[in-house]
C-alpha cells in the first residue's frame, strides 16, 4: 500500500459483502486472491457464489483459488443514463472476462490501468475480444475490493 489517502467512495453500488453465499468471495478478495466455489462432490468450479453445485446439486465446496488471468470475451462501453457515480465517469468499458483456469467461469468489470484508476481512464477502443488481462484488486473501503483488470503481454 502507497499509504496515500483515498477518496471516500460515493455514490457507487458496492456489494453486499455480508451476503451469505458471497461472503467468502469478498472475503478472499479482501486479501487480494480471486476464488470461487469449486464442488466438494464433483470439483467442478462455479461463479458467481450460491449454495448448491449446477452440475450435481452438492452443496459442499472449497474456495479454490484462481490464477487470476483471464481473456477478455465481451466488452461494451457504458454511457448516460447511469447513476452520477459512474456518469462522471462515463464513457468507460465494462467488461466479461472468461478465467483462464476455466473458461466457463465469467466475471462482469473494468479495466484499469492500476488499482483506483477511474473507469475511463482506459480507452474503451483500444479494448479487443481475446485481450489478455490479469486480476487487480482494487480497496474501495474497509475490507472490501473489488476485482479489475489490467491487460497483460504474456
Ligand atoms: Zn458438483
Amino acid at each position: 500500500m502507497s499509504g496515500e489517502a483515498r477518496q471516500p467512495v460515493t455514490g457507487m453500488l458496492l456489494p453486499a459483502a455480508d451476503d451469505e453465499d458471497a461472503a467468502a468471495f469478498w472475503r478472499w478478495c479482501a486479501a487480494g486472491e480471486l476464488r470461487v466455489q469449486q464442488c466438494a462432490a464433483c470439483g467442478a468450479l462455479r461463479f458467481p457464489p450460491r449454495p448448491l453445485c449446477p452440475h450435481c446439486r452438492a452443496f459442499d465446496h472449497d474456495w479454490a483459488r484462481l490464477s487470476g488471468r483471464g481473456t477478455v470475451w465481451s466488452w461494451v462501453v457504458a454511457h448516460p443514463p447511469l447513476l452520477a457515480a459512474y456518469a462522471e465517469q462515463a464513457p468507460y468499458n465494462v467488461v466479461v472476462v472468461t478465467s483462464d483456469d476455466d473458461p466457463a467461469i465469467r466475471f462482469v468489470g473494468n479495466i484499469v490501468e492500476s488499482p483506483g484508476d477511474r473507469l475511463d481512464h482506459v480507452d474503451p477502443h483500444r479494448i479487443a475480444i481475446g485481450d489478455p488481462v490479469e486480476v487487480v484488486f482494487e480497496p474501495v473501503e474497509d475490507g472490501l475490493a473489488l476485482p479489475r483488470w489490467r491487460r497483460r503481454t504474456t
